[in-house]
């Protein structure tokens, strides 16, 4: 999962495209990297934060008014700088990509680059595949005289080429910005207008909270197959290219998208809210009133609040999170997770002590967290602890970019409901169902293969079946195994 964005203007972009990356930093931190064009192109990459591309005040020589960024969250290809976007070639023209997504046919394709067109790859980044794969179909068209039509045939050529989850942006040096998406729409991004007295600007962003941000009215959610293209003399070109079924990833709206981003007309936080309400249900059914209701910040926070609502019990701030602490999730072993979401949150005491806490996180993974927080309300005092997760169980990897990990170190992939309970130590566990979940849809069309193994697009029987002997082995230290 990673954070793109690109902006076409009439003035120099860089400090606003420092800025609307930070405003996607949520979508990964491994590396940040960014291009303006003017005349050539410029070039920055760092690995970290937005804020280590420039420790000092060297933007000011980025000159340029087009740009593209983006911030990367590994799922493909190592952390080093080395595999950091965007990428850039000479010819056709002079090409800068970022993208963001999971290309599966990763293999094949570079077998391909390789072997039937003598390509050196310098990378292990899908992104290099994705941009070099276009570069070779827009060098089939008529360089002298490149129409839209040529541009969107080699978009739809690059679609039946490129399987997976792609949200793509391409900065063609003196000719403008083109964005495309996968066949399937799997990923998010948004198109926006600024009109000022000095002209016009657009910008495409992952999600709408840069752009609100940098003051951009967003005009279009980019779907299934579709790319625009935005000319140096701005004006606008759009077309359906390649589409299949439509598929976009219902994870954004449960955890990786931040609250104040609008996905295709849906606000992220008010669809948390709602599949929180749904819950309340569950606790009814199985007769559990607790006495408050705490999340674990920061993305259950709406969930939270949704079942506080319908349930008409108080919501409390009751675990407060470390925010210097590094992500406990991609950290290379069970034993780092363990320790790192250990130091990351800390109870409040007087708000637990005595009291029967429903305790909401937006999904239950490897069980790692939840098993840790229990522990820790137990410690606090807490009387009786009911988990609760936001979405359903999560039993098959994810190959579109979300770093999911694997089968065998999904808890529910493994174990039963009850099982979970017991090994995580909570006196009830709540999940919604896959259909409580797909409320969300509304005629979206999405992709939930992590919660029910319905993938999209074709995927290898390891990945659809996977291998149950696999089972169990993320149960370390000194937990019970369900
Ligand atoms: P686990 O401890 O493995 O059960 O992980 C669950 C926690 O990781 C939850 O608190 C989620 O907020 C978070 N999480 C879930 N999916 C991801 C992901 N793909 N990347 C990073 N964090 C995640």
């Amino acid at each position: 999962m990673c954070g793109i964005l690109g902006i076409q203007s009439n003035q120099k972009v860089i400090l606003e495209l420092i800025d609307g990356l930070m405003a996607l930093q949520h979508r990964g931190q491994d590396s940040a990297g960014l291009v303006t064009f003017d005349k050539v192109f410029h070039v920055k990459k760092a690995k970290g934060l937005v804020h280590d591309l420039f420790p000092d005040s060297s933007s000011c020589h980025f000159l340029g008014n087009q740009g593209l960024g983006h911030i990367r969250y590994t799922t493909q290809g190592t952390t080093e700088l080395n595999d950091a976007q965007p990428f850039t070639v000479i010819y056709p023209f002079g090409l800068a990509m970022v993208h963001n997504g999971n290309v599966i046919n990763f293999e094949e394709l570079k077998e391909s680059l390789v072997r039937d067109h003598h390509r050196l790859i310098l990378t292990s980044n899908d992104a290099e595949l994705l941009l070099y794969t276009f570069a070779l179909e827009l060098q089939k068209q008529n360089l002298r005289q490149l129409s839209i039509d040529d541009l969107f045939q080699t978009v739809s050529e690059v679609q039946q080429i490129v399987h997976g989850a792609y949200a793509t942006l391409t900065l063609i040096a003196n000719k403008g910005m083109l964005a495309f998406m996968d066949p399937h729409g799997i990923r998010p991004l948004v198109l926006g207008k600024k009109e000022m007295k000095e002209g016009i600007s657009y910008a495409f962003s992952s999600e709408t909270k840069s752009l609100d941000y940098l003051g951009f009215d967003v005009i279009h959610n980019l779907t299934a197959g579709e790319a625009i293209f935005i000319d140096n003399d701005m004006n606008v070109h759009s077309r359906v290219c390649h589409r299949e079924n439509r598929a976009f990833c219902v994870f954004e709206y449960i955890y990786f998208a931040q609250e104040d981003s609008v996905i295709h007309n849906r606000l992220v936080a008010g669809e948390r809210e709602k599949l929180g309400r749904t819950l309340a249900k569950y606790f009814r059914k199985k007769n559990l009133l607790p006495d408050i209701i705490i999340d674990v910040p920061s993305s259950a926070y709406f969930f939270a609040q949704g079942l506080s609502d319908e349930l008409h019990v108080p919501y409390k701030r009751g675990l407060v999170k470390n925010n210097y602490v590094k992500r406990s999730f991609i950290s290379p072993t069970q034993q780092l997770r363990e320790r790192i979401v250990l130091h990351k949150l800390n109870p409040i005491r007087s708000i637990i002590k005595g009291k029967k806490v429903a305790v909401v996180d937006d999904s239950i993974v490897r069980g790692t967290t939840s098993r840790r927080i229990v522990h820790l309300l137990r410690k606090a005092g807490a009387s009786e602890v009911y988990f609760v997760s936001g979405s359903p169980p999560v039993k098959n990897p994810c190959v579109y970019g979300i770093n999911m990990s694997q089968r065998k170190e999904m808890i529910a992939a493994n174990y039963s409901i009850d099982q979970i309970r017991s090994f995580i130590g909570a006196d009830a566990l709540i999940y919604p169902t896959i259909e409580d979940m797909r409320s969300i849809d509304k005629g979206l069309g999405l992709c939930d293969a992590c919660f029910s193994g319905e993938y999209p697009t074709p995927v290898s029987d390891d990945i659809r079946i996977g291998n149950p002997m696999e089972s169990g082995a993320f149960f370390i230290g000194e937990g019970r195994r369900p």
